[in-house]
């Protein structure tokens, strides 16, 4: 096996992601096979953060598009973040990988609170840590949230996972001779508006120079491939 190009990751997972052929929700089988790639990473010796979306279960916009007050939706979308953590916090554990969840705000029966210090002691002896509740406060996204976190760590590379493996120039489901872009920089992402992360998130990462890889996690053995630096989906760089 090649070695490994980055030693603390940050990884991003949409809330979809975790709902496989279901509507609505966590699909136990998306879930452990998500698990069973990470856990070979996590083999490796990689220090493995994550950070999970919540849009499987409730999004904040759009219930305020509904007539909400967008801060109570972004609560509950919060919440829902919390949810799917501790799904894959269950089944980490049950493929042994000791796993915490690190909450935005207080919820000390369900999670630990985040901490920066209490996130490097986890990182550094070797349990997986998940970030959740986002960054705490409404208005804001789990990219968002995956970026602020993945400085705070001084993670090497924000991984997000999507269902194309990549940038492309045009939607490749509408048109199969879109091509794939394998490196761009974060200011042509904000200029070109590429949807890789919402402008804040991109921002943040460009501030400090934070690389990102967009790819595919739904192909196995890509995230190993993208741990070791493998040329697959698109790295967004200075
Ligand atoms: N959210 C928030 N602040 C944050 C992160 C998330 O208010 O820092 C809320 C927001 O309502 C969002 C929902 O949580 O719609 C779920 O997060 P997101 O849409 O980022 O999930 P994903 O699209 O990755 O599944």
């Amino acid at each position: 096996m090649s070695e490994p190009k980055y030693q603390r990751i940050l990884l991003k997972l949409s809330g979809e992601a975790l709902m496989g052929p279901r509507e609505f929700g966590v699909d136990p089988d998306t879930v452990a096979s998500l698990t069973s790639q990470i856990r070979e990473v996590h083999r490796m010796g990689i220090q493995v953060a994550v950070v999970v979306g919540g849009g499987n279960i409730f999004r904040g916009v759009s219930n305020a598009a509904a007539g909400m007050v967008r801060a109570t939706a972004d609560y509950m979308g919060m919440l829902a973040t919390v949810m799917n953590s501790l799904s894959l916090q269950d089944a980490f554990e049950k493929h042994e990988i000791p796993t915490r969840v690190l909450s935005a705000f207080d919820m000390r029966q369900v999670a630990e609170t985040y901490t920066r210090p209490r996130a490097m002691h986890h990182l550094k002896s070797g349990r997986i840590v998940i970030f959740a509740a986002g960054t705490g406060n409404p208005f804001f996204t789990t990219d968002t949230a995956a970026a602020l976190r993945a400085v705070e760590v001084g993670a090497d590379i924000i991984m997000k996972a999507t269902k194309v493996d990549g940038i492309y120039t045009e939607d490749p489901v509408k048109n199969p001779n879109a091509q794939r872009i394998e490196r761009t920089s974060h200011m042509n992402v904000l200029e070109k508006q590429l949807k890789v992360m919402d402008a804040t998130a991109i921002s943040l990462c460009m501030d400090n120079k934070m690389p990102i890889l967009v790819f595919q996690m739904t192909k196995p053995g890509n995230i190993v491939k993208a741990v070791c630096g493998e040329e697959i989906g698109t790295l967004v760089e200075e």
